[in-house]
């Protein structure tokens, strides 16, 4: 159980910012990671005040603030209908629906955790992240940081890319083993791999929908994995092009694969 001597709601976020420079303390989004870890800090920062939880549709982008909910963005109609049901499907496996009704984006993607779905699919979205200090970053940098002290107060997925998802997991709404998350600007194919164990990363990028879908094999061969309790590295080589071929196929809206 975390606990927290102060707890502040933040009233604009220069204030949060403020506050969090100072390292006893934290922001807290949806807490549901942060209450497992048993973190004592002597102040809390809540965001939910700041308006930060909801997803703006612009011309060329989805603009999905950090409260956001997961469940939010799971059924959110027009970002799925963009994206060929891709947040339905990545993030239904998340624990259940009450947990993702609390979870936040914004939690995800700044904790940088290697078994996140939600990077995975964003990363291959090519999404961008926009801090309060920093501005905007591509995600795929952001990713690759060590945790500071700036707000991540949103995160900006660009229109016209349709994306697919496929993970295994050990048991329905464990952490998964591996993700494979693809997308296609209807001419090219962009892959991620997360739950490496470590941080998911993109793999390739480019490659030509006519020419380049053959050997996921040895794609799947160059990519960095490892072992952890979940499982093996060479399990994880084993299923990965297993992996890449359905999110791919999941990508370009075909049928269920015959693995
Ligand atoms: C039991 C369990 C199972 C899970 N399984 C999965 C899974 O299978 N797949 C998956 O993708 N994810 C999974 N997750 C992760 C989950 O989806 C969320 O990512 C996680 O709970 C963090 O979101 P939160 O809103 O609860 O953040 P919090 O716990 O509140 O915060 C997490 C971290 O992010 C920081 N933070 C939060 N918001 C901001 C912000 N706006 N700016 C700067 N820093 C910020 C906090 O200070 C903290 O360090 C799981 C989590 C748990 C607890």
């Amino acid at each position: 159980m975390a606990s927290y001597t102060n707890y502040v709601m933040a009233q604009s976020l220069e204030e949060a910012y403020a506050l969090n420079q100072k390292k006893s303390a934290v922001i807290v989004a949806g807490n549901m990671w942060l209450r497992m870890c048993g973190l004592r800090r002597q102040t809390a920062i809540d965001l939910s005040k700041l308006g930060l939880d909801a997803i703006e549709e612009t011309q060329d982008a989805f603009i999905v603030g950090s409260m956001t909910s997961l469940r939010a963005l799971e059924t959110h109609e027009a970002l799925n209908r963009e994206t060929g049901g891709a947040f339905r499907e990545a993030l239904a496996p998340i624990v259940g629906t009450q947990f993702r009704r609390t979870a936040t984006v914004g939690g995800s993607v700044y904790a940088r955790f290697g078994f996140s779905d939600v990077s995975a699919l964003l990363l291959a979205l090519d999404a961008q992240v926009e801090l309060y200090k920093r501005g905007v970053v591509p995600l795929e940098e952001y990713q690759r940081e060590t945790w500071d002290r700036d707000i991540l107060t949103h995160v900006r997925i660009p229109k016209g890319r349709r994306a697919g998802i496929a993970s295994v997991r050990l048991s329905k709404t464990d952490f998964p083993v591996l993700v494979c998350a693809a997308s296609t600007d209807g001419e090219t194919l962009r892959l991620v791999m997360g739950a490496r164990p470590a941080r998911a990363m993109v793999v390739a990028d480019g490659l030509r929908l006519t020419a380049d879908l053959q050997d996921w094999e040895a794609l799947a061969g160059s990519v960095p994995l490892g072992t952890n309790l979940r499982a093996s590295e060479a399990y994880r080589r084993k299923i990965a092009p297993v992996l890449m071929q359905r999110a791919v196929q999941a990508c370009l809206g075909g049928n269920e694969d015959d693995h």
